[in-house]
């Protein structure tokens, strides 16, 4: 049985005083459903990722990173690893978001080797794939997700794999205010799950929890978590409003 996971990406938002403050509203405003019901985690700017896992470090909400650097340590100016991001409480780690991908143009190679580097650092790395408008409208949709997810998960074993959350979000989705359908949305999950019953196997395919994520708001949250294979559900805007994102963890259970 998968537990619902719900998981807010505030991208390059909020401030010292608002990162913290928003955490503890959306803790004190989730203590009846969060970690019991449904797994929630934050993912905050870097710079604020300490103050808000000391801030909520006695609640059952989890934080994670919006991105690492697959190395350990070392001369890599700017750069975060796995072993930091563990250091300072978090417990997820995004890999390969779409902003990733297609502003900072990150490819599926380099984003393997930051799922392996959070796995082997002790992070639960969060795999985001998904197909542009473009894609979508050239049937290229299934094409494209089967090769984030192969070159995502390369040289995996499936108890490696078993850490891994993995994220559907059309790019098209995300943050435009336009939303798969629950059918849309579904067609592509299902996809995913046979993609890894076929590459590992049926149990890791069942175990593993799958995601979506593109204008999730409160309104849509329950039908997209109706639909069989959408296990939770990864918030961008919505993540920003506390009252918001406890209404999709609320539809979430
Ligand atoms: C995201 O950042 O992963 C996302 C889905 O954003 P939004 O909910 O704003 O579309």
């Amino acid at each position: 049985m998968r537990k619902p996971f719900v998981a807010g990406n505030w991208k390059m938002n909020t401030d010292s005083h608002s990162s913290v403050n928003l955490a503890k509203a959306i803790v004190s405003a989730s203590v009846e459903i969060a970690g019991e019901s449904v797994a929630v985690a934050v993912c905050p700017p870097f710079v604020y990722l300490q103050a808000v896992t000391t801030a909520i470090s006695t609640s059952s909400i989890a934080v994670g990173a919006q991105d690492l650097y697959y190395e350990q340590k070392g001369a890599f100016t700017g750069e975060i690893s796995a072993s930091m991001l563990k250091d300072i409480g978090c417990a997820y780690c995004l890999c390969g978001h779409s902003e990733r991908r297609h502003v900072i143009g990150e490819q599926d190679e380099l984003i393997n080797k930051k799922v392996t580097a959070a796995i082997s650092g002790g992070l639960l790395p969060i795999l985001c794939v998904g197909e542009l408008l473009e894609e979508r409208q050239a049937n290229k949709t299934t094409e494209v997700v089967t090769r984030q997810i192969k070159n995502g998960l390369a040289g995996l074993s499936v108890e490696k794999v078993s850490a891994v959350t993995l994220a559907y979000e059309p790019v098209w989705a995300i943050g435009t205010g336009l939303t798969a359908t629950p059918q849309q949305a579904q067609e592509v999950h299902a996809l995913i799950r046979g993609l890894l019953a076929e590459m590992y196997d049926s149990h890791l395919a069942e175990e593993i929890r799958i995601l979506y994520g593109g204008s999730v708001k409160p309104g849509n949250a329950a039908e997209l978590m109706g639909q069989r294979d959408i296990d939770g559900l990864l918030v961008g805007g919505a993540s920003l409003n506390a009252d918001d994102f406890v209404a999709i963890i609320q539809a979430a259970v």
